[in-house]
């Protein structure tokens, strides 16, 4: 195989570059296994101010052990290499947004073309891929993006196994690289979401990997043991809390913490003004997303929760409770616990014995 002048040599992680449009040169990575197998492709940087997929992909070339995998990863960590100088989301010779661009008809703009060749090169190329963003100035906790446009087994499978508790599930919009692979070529993308604010979040990163190697173990790629939460949040979408004035954020709680309802989130101060807003909690919950970034204009959002309702059973407001075993044909899977749930019960309930508050796990 060979991508812009990277050529594949099997066992081999080889290196080179592809120029998607004359001068904008985007750097590739091929592994090829000894045996024959599935061609996916994994790619980030496609926003210039999301680093954290650039490291994901870093570190998991260094794990992986080429000689053992059956098939070829094509990697592309950084799609925006312009952008990512300038640390800027979008295409610095446009201003477009990348993930906007893909499979557009009409006059095509420069992101169009890259957007475009990209697709010709390498999607064209693969069974299917993943595309790994972060929250920019909002930090999020790691999980993939199915889109519910084309809600197929396999895609929804695929977000499964890679075996976080949260998956979202979430109408891609048009031109998103996930949306547009599948309309041009009917290959599946899950977009990978991990972390933000320009800063590397160890835990995530690792918890990333592990995510990518059950996708690569489930799709025959690789060999070893599947670990995925014995049960999983389907979330329909996020409870954000958006600021209301412009002003100084102060921000009460961290990502993953627990909250009760009517708890206090955040205060946004307003100099101009003089005015402080208190922001509360609506419903008990765990922190799925924060803002990093304190200066915050009226309507941004500030964080997102993970919301439960209910006195005795809790039950999660606008995500699906799925249960693992509905996969099917597949024996190498263990199942664990799910952590987030259960230092949920603890914090709404810490006098209850364990047992009794998992009952509903059963
Ligand atoms: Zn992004």
């Amino acid at each position: 195989m060979k991508i812009g002048n990277c050529k594949s040599i099997k066992g081999k992680v080889t290196r080179g570059n592809l120029e998607l449009a004359k001068g904008y040169v985007i750097p590739i990575m091929i592994a090829q296994g000894n045996k024959e197998g599935k061609i996916i492709f994994i790619c980030s940087g496609m926003h210039g101010n999301e680093i954290n997929g650039i490291e994901t992909i870093n570190r998991l070339i260094k794990k992986l052990d080429v000689k053992k995998l059956r098939g070829t990863i094509i990697f592309a960590p950084l799609l925006n290499p312009y952008g990512f100088k300038e640390r800027i989301r979008y295409i610095p010779f446009d201003n477009k947004d990348l993930n906007r661009s893909f499979n557009r008809k009409g006059k095509k703009t420069f992101s169009n073309i890259i957007a475009d060749k990209f697709m010709e090169e390498i999607v064209s190329k693969c069974d299917f891929g993943m595309d790994i963003h972060d929250g920019q100035y909002n930090v999020l906790l790691p999980h993939p993006r199915v889109p519910k446009n084309n809600r197929e087994e396999f895609c929804f499978d695929l977000g499964k196994i890679f075996g976080t508790e949260i998956v979202m599930e979430r109408e891609a919009k048009i031109g998103t690289l996930a949306l547009e692979s599948f309309r041009k070529y009917n290959i599946h993308v899950i977009t990978i979401e991990v972390g933000g604010a320009m800063r590397l979040y160890e835990d995530y990163i690792e918890e990333t990997i592990i995510g990518i190697k059950n996708i690569l173990i489930y799709t025959d790629m690789m060999g070893g043991v599947i670990r995925i939460p014995l049960r999983q949040f389907f979330l329909d979408d996020r409870q954000g809390y958006i600021s209301k004035i412009e002003g100084v954020l102060d921000l009460k709680v961290s990502l993953g913490e627990n909250v009760k309802k009517g708890q206090l989130l955040a205060t946004v101060y307003d100099p101009l003004n003089n005015i402080t807003k208190e922001i509360k909690s609506k419903h008990p919950g765990f922190i799925f997303s924060v803002r990093m970034n304190d200066k915050v204009d009226k309507g941004d959002k500030i964080l997102s929760i993970m919301h439960f309702e209910g006195k005795k059973d809790f039950i999660p407001l606008n995500a699906e409770i799925i249960d693992i075993e509905n996969i099917k044909g597949i024996s190498n899977i263990v199942l664990i616990p799910p952590r987030l749930l259960l230092n949920f019960f603890k914090f709404i309930n810490p006098y209850k014995k364990i047992k009794e508050l998992t009952k509903f796990l059963r």
